[in-house]
């Protein structure tokens, strides 16, 4: 008996684990495994940033941030050094774009903790306004492992969950390379991630498969070489401080 290519390509395509087959859960599975506590001293001082950093949130004003809600004024909360989510207010997005970047975030999520699972303490940080680093109380909070604090939200669970207590200030490190697309607007190279969380790797060089999205398969839409970076209001106090980026232009 001999089996033809489409034969072949029939079988995969039916095969219940076909979807498995690369490693790619569905968006969102309850059942994909999650990844293991471990723990982490307590949170440093604020890191300062280098000389060559452009500081997006020094602890006293928005000035640098405008709301996604009409590109007005960022309404979110500043005090005590740092800004809080004003929920229903509407995400906030630097007045800068940037491409290929390295950012720091401290941030740190509401205590006494509310809600569970995807409502408590969520907010994200959006690279190119586009793909969310996930920010979210998951310390004693069981979620999605796709949707976990450090993952690339609904497609990559980070490596390890290294989260402090809510109410302690936690830290995002990231290395983000953008996409690149040709003129017809084809992605022709992914963007990639690597994210510290708590000083731990939760990201190597991910591979970052399309716009975020919620409980479906990310797909690329072209867009410019260089966007604003954004938070997200998920409707949780969620604060933020110490916020700064440095641009890499090597390669570009
Ligand atoms: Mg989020």
């Amino acid at each position: 008996m001999t089996r033809t290519i489409a034969g072949l390509a029939a079988l995969s395509l039916f095969a219940p684990w076909s979807l498995f087959s690369q490693g790619k859960w569905p968006p969102n599975s309850m059942d994909r495994p999650k990844p293991p506590v471990i723990t982490v001293g307590p949170a440093p001082a604020p890191v300062p940033p280098p000389s060559d950093a452009i500081v997006l949130f020094d602890g006293t004003d928005l000035s640098g941030w405008a709301s996604d809600v009409d590109s007005g004024p960022a309404k979110w909360v500043v005090k005590d050094g740092y800004m809080e989510v004003l929920p229903g207010s509407g995400g906030i997005h630097t007045r800068r774009a940037f491409g290929d970047v390295q950012l720091h975030v401290e941030w740190s999520p509401p205590t006494p903790p509310k809600g569970e699972s995807q409502e408590r303490g969520n907010s994200g940080v959006f690279l190119m306004s586009h793909y969310e680093i996930q920010v979210l109380d998951i310390y004693d909070n069981i979620t999605y492992a796709d949707g976990e604090a450090g993952a690339v939200y609904g497609q990559t669970p980070p490596l390890v969950n290294p989260a402090r207590a809510p109410g302690e200030w936690q830290t995002y490190d990231i290395v983000f390379h953008r996409p690149h697309f040709d003129q017809n607007g084809k992605v022709t190279q992914d963007a990639r991630v690597t994210v510290f969380f708590n000083g731990v790797l939760v990201q190597d060089n991910t591979d970052i498969t399309g716009w975020t999205v919620h409980a479906a398969r990310a797909v690329y839409r072209p867009h410019p070489d260089a966007m604003p970076l954004a938070l997200q209001d998920h409707g949780n106090p969620v604060r933020y401080r110490n916020i700064w980026v440095r641009e890499l232009k090597a390669g570009e």
